[in-house]
């Protein structure tokens, strides 16, 4: 059912969003951001589109509702996307996607996002956006059970974070740090102590690290997420009393905010906490109410920890059917993590190294394809320009010299009797005649000065901002150098000399240019070849 779907209702229903969120009614509030979503999406109304879906996932990530946050996080992804001045929001959004996906044990989804957001911060280098995807990434893998590599991450987030100058970006880069500890301590708990003590110790340091940072948070959920985290750190380094006090107040806070997933979280805490005060059977009590509110909301993270209390609590009691029914619950989830685990990284190094082989594949077409171009305008046997790339270049050089009247002097340069050098020494020779001339040329002339091989043994030279005079002078001067090279190296007896015909603009145009120095060097050829002739101008 749709209500209003015109830009201005759409905005209507927004501004009742905003009344709602803001009068605490979180959950009715993200019903009608969703409706308001879903109808400006089917209304084709692409701005108003993204504020809803802006609204929507604000909601959804302070009711802590994974399963929507992936859902409205998609609908959301590309619309953003398409708008270049949101990148920050949109880099937000993937590592959004990223928690939920890895709330919700969907480490694919997970490290595709964290890896996209990864390599668009190095992409565009930014040390904000760097900082929080690498915190993503991170959480992404203590997640998947490899707390280490999540614990490195994050320390080279925290390196980034500190060249940022805006305190959000370290508290949650901080904030994190300190759950990626506590993760690891859950895993060393039992297993290696000193370890676990000393993870637990770096997460207490980073928590308050973190909570120095809150007064400057607009959003008071910053202070429940922090203030949990530290509440159980605090519990698991055995301060119990700080642990209280902690917990029970982000507790209430957290109850106020409606932010259901935190008080879940911190409702799990106090009851380990009972059963570290030695009140197994509350803590059992406590735990098992929460059970079925946290499967049914797919809060994994949670609930594994749940499990685990469960056991403990219940062994402690004696209860050991109860505490077994735990444990294989508990393994359970641990299996499926881990299985999934496996298969998305197996994939994702699939992917990415097919990715890699097409972005290598496509690199190397375009090589190609520039290398053809190029050599579509080069002469193959002396690496010069060729006549293709002369005409191509060249009216729009004179055209510049034209609206300027800056002064251009073409010469065309023809090798005297060269078919006899053919006929004597032979084709391959007079190739290499060809190649030392060009060199020879190139070598008298100016960086900017252009120099074409246009015809067998034929080539042009334009001298830009050159006065006729100089001009002259330097067309004279390669002549000399090629009659005075000493073209016995190459074959007993060869001489080698070059007819030149030289013109001056005007005219700035290249045909009658060319024209004009290609009849004087017809009258060099007739006066006797090995001379420069310049056109009459016009
Ligand atoms: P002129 O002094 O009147 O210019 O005499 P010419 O022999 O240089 O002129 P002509 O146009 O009669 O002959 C040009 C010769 O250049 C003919 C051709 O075999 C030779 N030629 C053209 N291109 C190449 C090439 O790439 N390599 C070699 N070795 N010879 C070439
Ligand atoms: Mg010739
Ligand atoms: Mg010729």
């Amino acid at each position: 059912m749709s209500t209003g779907g015109d830009p201005q209702a759409l905005r209507a229903r927004l501004a009742e969003v905003t009344r709602l969120g803001q009068a605490g009614d979180l959950a009715p509030a993200r019903e009608q951001a969703r409706a308001a979503f879903r109808d400006a999406i089917a209304a084709d109304e692409a701005e108003v589109a993204v504020e809803a879906g802006l609204a929507c996932y604000a909601l959804d990530l302070k009711l802590g509702d994974h399963v929507a946050m992936l859902e409205d996080g998609a609908l959301l992804k590309p619309r953003l996307q398409a708008l270049p001045a949101r990148r920050r929001e949109y880099g937000d959004l993937l590592r959004r996607i990223v928690i939920s996906a890895c709330e919700l044990a969907r480490f694919d989804v997970a490290l595709a996002h964290a890896n996209e957001a990864c390599e668009s911060a190095r992409l565009h280098p930014d040390d904000r956006e760097l900082a929080l995807s690498l915190t993503a990434l991170g959480a992404c893998f203590e997640r998947m059970g490899d707390a280490w590599q999540g614990e490195r991450l994050m320390n080279e987030a925290y390196a980034a974070a500190q060249r940022v100058d805006e305190p959000y970006v370290r508290m949650v880069v901080l904030n994190n740090l300190c759950a990626v500890c506590i993760g690891r301590f859950h895993r060393l708990r039992e297993v290696d102590e000193t370890d676990a003590r000393a993870s637990i110790e770096r997460a207490i340091a980073h928590a308050l690290a973190a909570q120095a940072m809150l007064p400057l948070m607009p959003d008071p959920l910053f202070a429940v997420f922090v203030d949990g985290n530290l509440g159980e750190a605090l519990l698991y380094a055995g301060l119990l009393d700080e642990a209280a006090a902690m917990l029970h107040d982000a507790l209430a806070r957290s109850r106020k905010g409606g932010y259901h997933a935190q008080t879940w979280r911190i409702a799990c805490s106090i009851a380990e906490l009972e059963l570290a005060l030695g009140h197994p059977e509350q803590a059992l009590a406590e735990l098992e109410a929460l059970l079925d509110t946290v499967a049914a909301a797919e809060q994994r993270a949670t609930l594994i920890r749940l499990h685990q209390a469960i056991y403990r609590a219940a062994r402690t009691l004696g209860e050991n059917e109860r505490a077994l029914a735990a444990l294989e619950a508990y393994e359970r989830l641990e299996r499926e993590r881990a299985t999934r685990q496996l298969r998305a990284q197996s994939e994702l190094f699939v992917t990415r190294a097919e990715t890699e082989r097409v972005r290598q594949e496509a690199l190397a077409a375009r090589e190609r394809a520039q290398r053809f171009r190029d050599e579509a305008r080069r002469d193959a046997l002396t690496g010069l320009s060729n006549r293709r790339e002369l005409q191509e270049q060249l009216p729009a050089q004179l055209l510049v010299a034209a609206t300027q009247l800056r002064p251009v002097s073409l010469a065309v340069v023809d090798l005297d009797h060269f078919k006899r050098i053919n006929d004597r020494h032979g084709h391959a020779l007079g190739d290499r005649v060809l190649v030392a001339i060009a060199r020879l040329l190139r070598g008298g002339l100016r960086q900017a000065d252009v120099l074409a091989r246009v015809g067998g043994e034929e080539f042009v030279v334009v001298l830009f901002d050159t006065s006729p005079e100089l001009a002259h002078e330097v067309l004279e001067r390669l002549r000399h150098c090629v009659d005075e090279h000493d073209w016995a190296e190459l074959a007993p007896g060869l001489a080698v000399t070059l007819s030149i015909g030289l013109a001056h603009a005007p005219s700035y145009e290249l045909d009658p240019l060319f024209e004009r120095a290609d009849r004087a060097l017809y009258r060099a050829k007739a006066e006797g070849r090995n001379r420069l002739v310049v056109d009459a101008p016009a």
